[in-house]
């Protein structure tokens, strides 16, 4: 009487697990730490739905369970989460949910650099095939009178069959592993203890080990940021972090804080060092996780600002209702001042770090440098904050990086402006005539290549009372800054005005002037748009999307 039903998996899928299968990874304890970490969010999910309808959950609290069986050559995860239906087993488990999986496979296809990086990713529920020649998952979602089993060996098919609601849990998931002959060690008490430890100890949900007679704890699920700063380790955070933010760097900035007053909330967050393969992705989800009194409630409510999407981590309040819908979190007034306090505070620590240690700062900015950017046309009100920690490559930073600051307390005599050359890449800029007068005086120029610049740059009014200059467009106003090479400022001689006056006549249909300038040193000539309309690079931009 029981109806197995065969299914296929998603094209990519078979790929993943054809990885797996052949080990890619040269660590395979992640796998553990993949399950504890779905089995976690389960709970999570669970925890946060009992609060409008409490018979869900029932008494006795949410845990992760795990237990080994050497003999059998299993291991077993369990959690009382949520659980999935027939049809999310169906596509949670049979095809590829998450964004970052999916980058992490078009970068292997791309750039054959998957060996290299592969340790940075978590592939997810799909590791178990690192460890398990066969896996089957037991799921019964809260409140339902049915149960499912899928089971697959990892390749190709898998099949899901209805389970006997007396051999299945009351609610939630059990995953029970086939270990293969190469990963029995996973069947071992200290082995779990120790992956336990090193990965998943701060997982909001206790994790506890079965044996038998007896379960002993391995974690206790408290909440590391409701913690002082004190009890925390640096250690903590760091496997916090992983958690958290399903990266395996090491963050560049832990922010830890309890912030008091008009709202309540603690904070724990954290920047990245190495930028994520779907910065740019627009569907990126995992953003800051979003905690009402230790309850999960979402972590796609976007709190802090699209220019600020690389940060990751968690922000509790004290404050918001727990039966709050999704839905009502946008335009909610506690979470705008939540929103406006903790961007301001994550842009002082951002100052912060380029002023006491400004080699981790660069590679920070190297990361995320141009997100934070966009920060500058869609925050205008954050501008000066942003302006203290935007850094650039200028005509003359080398392969430095330059503070606004830096190039107006390097300005020359009488330069009035700072001036800045929008371009494709840095080496585009570089070559351009239109430069070579700033050069020959040694001015600095920014140079401005990612597609945010043109944009920000046209809008800001100046810093420090200095207005920004295109050196492509309209006059160029050197005239007061002295040429390094003072032979080379010969005045343009009368035979110079003839030219001028045979160019204008010529082209007098294709171009609005003809002039002298101080812009060029070698080139003869070249093309400037107007003072008051567009710079070039944004007439070309405009240009493009036009065509
Ligand atoms: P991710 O966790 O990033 O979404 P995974 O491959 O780890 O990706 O898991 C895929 C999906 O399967 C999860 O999003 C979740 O919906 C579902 N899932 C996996 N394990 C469990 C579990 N223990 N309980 C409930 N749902 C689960
Ligand atoms: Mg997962």
């Amino acid at each position: 009487m029981t109806q197995t039903e065969r299914h296929s998996f998603e094209a990519e899928v078979s790929r993943l697990l054809h990885l797996m299968v052949h080990s890619v990874y040269s660590n395979k304890d992640i796998f553990l730490r993949e399950l504890i970490s779905n089995a976690a969010d389960a709970c999570e999910k669970l925890r946060y739905l009992a609060i409008a309808e409490p018979q869900l959950a029932g008494e006795g609290g949410f845990a992760i369970t795990l237990s080994a069986d050497k003999e059998k050559k299993t291991l077993v995860v369990a959690d009382n989460g949520i659980g999935m239906s027939h049809d999310e087993l169906k596509d949670n488990l049979g095809t590829i949910a998450r964004s970052g999986t999916r980058a992490f496979l078009e970068n292997l296809a791309d750039k054959g650099e998957g060996q290299a990086l592969i340790g940075q990713f978590g592939v997810g529920f799909y590791s178990a095939f690192m460890v398990a020649d066969r896996v089957r998952v037991v799921s019964r979602r809260a409140g339902s009178d049915e149960a499912w089993a899928w089971e697959s060996g990892g390749a190709g098919t898998f099949d899901l069959t209805p389970v006997d609601l007396a051999e299945a849990p009351a609610r939630g998931t059990i995953v029970e592993l086939h270990l293969n002959d190469s990963s029995l060690a996973y069947a071992e008490e200290h082995t779990l203890e120790r992956i336990v430890h090193e990965y998943s100890a701060h997982v909001p949900v206790p994790i506890r080990l079965d044996k038998g007679e007896e379960t002993r704890e391995l974690a206790d699920g408290s909440a590391l940021w409701v913690k002082p700063k004190s009890a925390v380790t640096a250690d903590e955070y760091k496997e916090f972090y992983h958690h958290v933010a399903m990266a395996w760097d090491e963050p560049a900035l832990t922010l830890h804080y309890r912030a008091e007053g008009r709202q309540e909330y603690n904070v724990l967050l954290f920047v990245p060092r190495e930028k994520p393969f779907d910065l740019f992705d627009p569907s990126r989800k995992g953003r800051v996780k979003l905690y009402v009194r230790r309850v999960f409630i979402t972590d796609e409510a976007e709190i802090l600002p699209a220019w600020l999407r690389f940060v990751r981590g968690v922000i509790d309040s004290e404050d918001l209702p727990l039966n709050m819908s999704r839905e009502m979190l946008q335009k909610n007034p506690v979470i705008e001042t939540i929103a406006k306090g903790v961007t301001g505070r994550v842009l002082g620590e951002l100052s912060k770090l380029a002023e006491t240690d400004a080699e981790l700062f660069q590679k920070v900015w190297s990361s995320f440098g141009a997100v934070i950017k966009e920060g500058l046309y869609e925050a205008p009100e954050r501008r000066d904050e942003l302006f203290k920690v935007v850094r650039f490559k200028t005509t003359t930073s080398g392969d430095g990086w330059r503070s606004l600051a830096d190039v107006v307390k390097d300005f020359k005599e009488n330069q009035t402006a700072i001036y800045y050359a929008l371009g494709e890449d840095e080496k585009q800029v570089l070559a351009s005539p239109h430069l070579e007068g700033y050069a020959a005086r040694g001015l600095e120029v920014l140079i401005l290549t990612d597609p945010v610049d043109a944009f920000w740059v046209r809008t800001a009014l100046g810093f420090e009372g200095k207005p920004f200059k295109s050196v492509t467009q309209g006059e160029a106003d050197l005239d007061g800054v002295k040429p390094l090479d003072e032979d080379k400022a010969d005045e343009p001689g009368a035979e110079v005005a003839g030219l001028v006056a045979t160019l204008k006549e010529a082209l007098k249909d294709d171009v609005a002037d003809v002039r002298t300038s101080v812009r060029l040193a070698t080139s003869p000539v070249c093309l400037v748009a107007s003072d008051f309309g567009l710079d070039r690079m944004t007439e070309k931009l405009v240009a493009r999307q036009e065509g």
